[in-house]
């Protein structure tokens, strides 16, 4: 019997772990993850504003996979590609004949002084709780000293994950200025970015961004706004180094795959590593990388494709779907991107997304659009943990 070992319990991990369970083949199937739950992570800006408790986006890893598959709850420490060895912080070292590496991404900071100090990033479970603490540990402050700096807020950066966390916290205010005895006005929020999500058309872009505008956000767009430097009290941005006052500042920039992969040794960029068409490495042809530590190349315009749940689900199952064809001997399955659209909340009731609808894309916007977010995660926790998940979270 062949030891397949999944690292990771996150989009592309529970996903392979589901079809590896289904997939009547010889083999002995366990998962590592450094927690006993599964969190949705594009949900974590949602605990981060306080409008998700933390056990709303969970499932408990037990109740994702099927009773074939033995969970270790550990933490991955290195992993020995030549002797096919994982190390793990309290459990010794297991062997795998296949690994799927699905160790997902973290925040990255590029450098910027004071990102990693003071800047809230949103990259996991700790994260979300941390962000969430700092908020509320500001408003208790104002309390105390009627002090208006600790109602400012600055949010880094205009994707997908900036205006997503923008829409949460603007949802928050007259539940925030109703804590604080103040008024909603008596809170500054600033996104600084150089572009906002320009992955949507530039009606929907300028419908969101007039709606978060409306709730209270200022938004200062400019190829020249780049942080330069996060403090205690605000943000330095652009060459001429202007500030933004912000006891709050939530840091969006980017993600890059865990840091993990750099320190076992992977050919990475920003550690992530190019894969072939079946999601496995040429160097290591035993190992698929999955979800957010994969870069699989669009031969379009050879870049790699952005990292999303979407792609991770789709990675995952065209690389069980290899892992059977060479232990069966049948045809590889190379990997096709297929978009199923981009969903964008501005807050729980509100939202813009597009969805291909034959050669074309459907433009929406409005209260639908978070339904239809709230559908999106139904159907994600489906394809990774099976029906009884789905309706549940
Ligand atoms: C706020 C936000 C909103 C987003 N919205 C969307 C969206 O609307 N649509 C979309 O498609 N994508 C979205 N994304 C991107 C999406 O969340 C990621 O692409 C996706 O989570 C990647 O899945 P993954 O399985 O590769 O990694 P992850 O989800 O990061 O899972 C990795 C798993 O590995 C575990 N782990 C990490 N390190 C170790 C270790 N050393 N040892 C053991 N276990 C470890 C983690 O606990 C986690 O369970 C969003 C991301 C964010 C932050």
């Amino acid at each position: 019997m062949k030891e397949v070992v999944v690292l990771g319990g996150g989009f592309a991990g529970l996903r392979a772990c589901r079809l590896l369970a289904k997939s009547k083949l010889d083999i002995n199937i366990t998962l590592v993850n450094n927690n006993d739950y599964h969190y949705d992570a594009t949900a974590l800006h949602t605990v981060s504003a306080g409008t998700s408790a933390p056990e709303q986006i969970t499932m408990k890893i037990e109740n994702c996979i099927s009773p074939k598959v033995n969970f270790i709850k550990d933490t991955v420490t290195n992993i020995d590609h030549d002797n096919k060895v994982v190390s793990l912080e309290n459990n010794g070292q297991i062997k795998f004949d296949y690994l799927f590496n699905a160790l997902g991404f973290e925040s990255e900071t590029f450098g910027t002084p004071g990102a990693d100090q003071y800047g809230l990033q949103i990259w996991n479970m700790k994260s979300g709780i941390q962000n969430i603490q700092k908020i509320e540990d500001n408003l208790k402050e104002y309390r105390k000293s009627k002090d208006k700096s600790y109602l400012s807020f600055a949010v880094i950066g205009g994707g997908f994950t900036g205006i997503e966390l923008l829409g949460e916290i603007a949802y928050q205010l007259p539940k925030w200025a109703k804590e604080c005895d103040c008024d909603t006005n008596d809170f500054t929020i600033t996104c600084i970015a150089p572009s906002c999500i320009p992955m949507f058309d530039k009606k929907l872009v300028d419908f969101a961004l007039d709606y978060l505008h409306s709730k209270g956000v200022k938004f200062i767009i400019d190829k020249d706004a780049k942080a330069k430097e996060i403090t205690a009290d605000g943000v330095y941005y652009g060459e001429d180094n202007k500030f933004v006052p912000a006891k709050t500042t939530f840091w969006t920039t980017g993600v890059k795959g865990n840091d993990i992969i750099k320190e076992a040794g992977y050919d990475q960029k920003r550690n992530r590593v190019v894969v072939n068409d079946t999601m496995a490495l040429d160097t290591y042809p035993d190992e698929y990388l999955i979800g957010d530590v994969s870069a699989v190349m669009d031969k379009e315009n050879n870049r790699p494709y952005p990292t999303t749940g979407q792609i991770s689900i789709q990675e995952a199952s065209i690389a069980v779907a290899n892992l059977k064809a060479r232990l069966n001997n049948t045809k590889k399955v190379p990997f096709s991107y297929k978009s199923l659209g981009t969903v964008c909340s501005l807050g729980p009731t509100m939202g813009i997304a597009e969805l291909p609808l034959g050669k074309k894309t459907m433009k929406l916007k409005g209260h639908k659009v978070a339904l239809l977010k709230h559908l999106v995660r139904m159907n994600t926790a489906f394809e990774i943990a099976g029906a009884k998940s789905a309706i549940q979270n």
